[in-house]
């Protein structure tokens, strides 16, 4: 039940009432009424227990301000989750007991990865504008799906997307995404833009340091009573100090490890288009800052460039770049292979 103060009884509230699908996993129905004088009151029936998530989104164009409420299920966490548990490679819940050691001679086997692939921008958010009226949230839609379904059809990997259609989600929530399903890489997809046309080639940036420092430590603040599992760590944050210095120890080793994805997926696709810079850079994206989930974003070319626009919207090139994404995962993923479920230390 959600009390809005100040909010009058409209048009728009009406036609919230018929905006719930029958077959809605969560909510069986939604009513909306006039409180008091100035109040307006939403209940949500729901078919589950949920955990809400609740954040503002600020005018953007056409829309004024916004409240989201995401409604995540309490007990089946998310359908990759299922998906995974379902597949009984990977039990979601193990002992909190160290891994047996592998037997002599035996391979080790693997769990299965995690990859949790962002398409950029999207909804009110167009992103970077093509000169021949390409969307850069468009492109990073098709190409996150093509990347999602090569990820798939491997046997030892499984997808989610952040976004699976043309809407808005905030960086911090795609961030939260990748944490929820305990993602074991991260990968945002972009076409970049430049003021001149000539500009081209792909590119991969980590997150850097300094910022991380920073960002580290204002998403400590935000989890102040909260304890968290950090890079498999449990963090009790009444010791702050000791926590910052984890969540630091975390994030430097996770920064390593963004770095050197970034650079197997770089050499992949130096096969497929130009490198604009010939190393992995570094800079303060926010929606790289899980500090515990090595995280990349692929700018996969320019949209500002007509030549590079319309091959980004050519099939084939659209599959070289996923195809590429993927070798260069899976050359990370052979070198380090997901690490196995995170013991609590208490
Ligand atoms: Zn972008």
């Amino acid at each position: 039940m959600l009390d809005l103060e100040g909010a009058d009884y409209g048009p728009a509230i009406a036609e919230l009432q018929g905006k719930v699908a029958a077959g809605d996993p969560y909510i069986d129905k939604l009513r909306a009424g006039r409180n008091r004088p100035g109040v307006l009151r939403l209940v949500l029936d729901l078919k589950t227990e949920v955990k809400p998530q609740v954040f503002t989104l600020k005018p953007v164009g056409e829309y004024g301000h916004r409240l989201v409420i995401d409604l995540y299920p309490l007990v089946a966490p998310d359908p990759l989750a299922a998906l995974i548990e379902a597949d009984g490679r990977e039990p979601r819940k193990e002992p909190a007991a160290p891994a047996p050691a592998p037997a002599p001679g035996k391979p080790k086997v693997a769990r299965m990865a995690t990859i949790v692939i962002d398409p950029g921008h999207g909804g009110e958010d167009p992103g970077a504008r093509g000169r021949l009226g390409s969307r850069e949230k468009d492109i990073t839609l098709t190409i996150a799906k093509r990347l999602k379904a090569l990820v798939d059809a491997e046997p030892d990997m499984r997808a989610l997307l952040t976004r699976d259609a043309d809407y808005y989600v905030p960086l911090q929530v795609r961030v939260d995404k990748a944490r929820r399903v305990k993602a074991d890489l991260f990968v945002s997809v972009h076409a970049d833009a430049f003021n001149r046309p000539n500009a081209r080639g792909s590119s991969v940036f980590a997150l850097s340091e300094r910022r991380a420092t920073s960002e580290a430590a204002r998403w400590l603040a935000k989890k102040e009573n909260e304890a968290d599992l950090v890079g498999g760590v449990n963090i009790d944050v009444k010791d702050k100090y000791l926590a910052q210095t984890l969540l630091d120890l975390s994030q430097t080793a996770t920064i390593d490890h963004s770095l050197r994805l970034g650079n197997a997926v770089l050499g992949e696709l130096g096969q497929v288009n130009t490198l604009h810079k010939a190393r992995v850079e570094q800079a303060s994206f926010a929606v790289l800052k899980s500090p515990d989930v090595p995280s990349i974003l692929v700018e996969t070319a320019f949209i500002s460039n007509p030549a590079e626009e319309k091959r980004l919207n050519d099939e084939d090139y659209q599959n070289h770049l996923a195809l590429a994404i993927l070798a260069g995962i899976k050359r990370y993923l052979a070198k380090h292979p997901p690490r196995p479920s995170p013991v609590a230390l208490n």
